[in-house]
C-alpha cells in the first residue's frame, strides 16, 4: 500500500454507531432488523469483511470484494450486532472511548438524555476472542482539532496506553470522535504510535491530504433504505468522490447542532467543541 492510502480506497468502510430499536435524537442508529438487511446483502453481494489494521498488511486482492465494518463509541448494543454479524462470519473493528468502558456516555451533551452505556470490559474481551479488532476512540470523546498539542497528546496516548494494558494487544487504529481531524491531528496520532486512522465526513482535501492516517468512510444511517446502502456501496468503486459529498451533506446535518460545553474530564477547564448528535 502507498502512504497515501490509495489502495484502502477501493475498500469501503462502514461506519455505524448504534445498532438497537431503541429511539435515538440523531440518525446515527440503525434497527436491529435493518443491519441484519444490510449484513445480509453484502453476504449476498459476496463480501467479507477485513479489520481496519489488516489494511497494513497491503491487504488487496482484486478478486475478493473486501469491506470492513466499523463501530465508533463501543456501545453496549454492540454484542447484538457482534451476534448477526458472527452469522454471516463477519468480524469488525469497534472504536473504544478509553476513559467510558462501562460506563455512560456522559461525554455526549444531550439536552439531559444520556441514557446509552458502553460496553464494557469483559465485553469488548469478548470481541477480540472473536477476531474482532479494538482501536482508539480517544481517552475522553474530544473534539480534537480545538486541543492544544498537551491536551490532544493525552486524548491520543493515554488512550492507546489505557486500552493496550486492558486488552494486552496492540492498538494500531484511531477513530476521531465526530469524524472530524486535520494534519496537525493526524501527524500527532502517528506519532503516538496509531498507524492507521479513520474519518467521516472529512472535506477531501483534508482527507487526501492526511492519508492512510484519515481514510473516509461511509456512515450508515437510520432514514437510508436498503436500496441507499446497496447504492452507496456499489457506487463506491465507481465513484467515490461522490460518495464523499453525499458523506459530507449528511454528516453535516448529523452534526445539527454544534454546541459549547465545558469539560474537565483531564483536569483542565476548557472550552470545547462537541457535537449534539454523536458520530
Ligand atoms: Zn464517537
Amino acid at each position: 500500500m502507498d502512504h497515501s492510502g490509495r489502495t484502502a480506497f477501493c475498500i469501503p468502510i462502514l461506519a455505524y454507531h448504534l445498532v438497537t430499536d431503541r429511539p435515538d435524537l440523531g440518525f446515527a442508529r440503525v434497527s436491529k432488523a435493518q443491519f441484519r438487511r444490510q449484513m445480509q446483502w453484502l453476504a449476498d453481494a459476496g463480501f467479507h469483511s477485513i479489520r481496519v489494521r489488516d489494511l497494513l498488511g497491503g491487504a488487496s486482492n482484486p478478486s475478493e470484494r473486501w469491506m470492513i465494518l466499523t463501530f465508533d463509541d463501543a456501545y453496549s448494543c454492540i454484542e447484538d450486532a457482534a451476534e448477526v454479524m458472527q452469522q454471516y462470519g463477519f468480524v469488525g473493528t469497534c472504536f473504544v472511548i478509553s476513559n467510558f468502558m462501562g460506563k455512560a456516555n456522559t461525554w455526549d451533551y444531550r439536552f439531559g438524555i444520556r441514557n446509552w452505556k458502553h460496553a464494557d470490559t469483559a465485553l469488548l474481551r469478548h470481541l477480540l476472542q472473536a477476531g474482532w479488532e479494538i482501536g482508539s476512540h480517544t481517552a475522553n470523546h474530544s473534539y480534537l482539532p480545538s486541543l492544544d498539542d498537551h491536551a490532544l497528546k493525552y486524548e491520543l496516548i493515554e488512550s492507546k496506553r489505557a486500552l493496550q494494558r486492558e486488552f494486552q494487544t496492540q492498538v494500531d487504529s484511531i477513530s476521531y470522535p465526530f469524524g472530524r481531524t486535520n494534519q496537525r491531528v493526524c501527524k500527532l496520532a502517528h506519532s503516538a504510535g496509531y498507524r492507521i486512522g479513520v474519518s467521516l465526513g472529512l472535506a477531501p482535501k483534508i482527507s487526501d491530504a492526511c492519508g492512510i492516517m484519515a481514510l473516509p468512510r461511509i456512515g450508515v444511517y437510520s432514514f437510508e433504505p436498503l436500496s441507499v446502502f446497496a447504492m452507496k456501496l456499489n457506487r463506491f468503486y465507481r465513484q467515490t468522490h461522490w460518495i464523499l459529498a453525499y458523506q459530507r451533506i449528511i454528516s453535516f446535518f448529523s452534526n445539527g447542532t454544534i454546541i459549547w460545553k465545558k469539560l474537565g474530564s483531564y483536569g483542565r477547564e476548557k472550552n470545547q467543541k462537541t457535537v449534539l448528535f454523536n458520530q
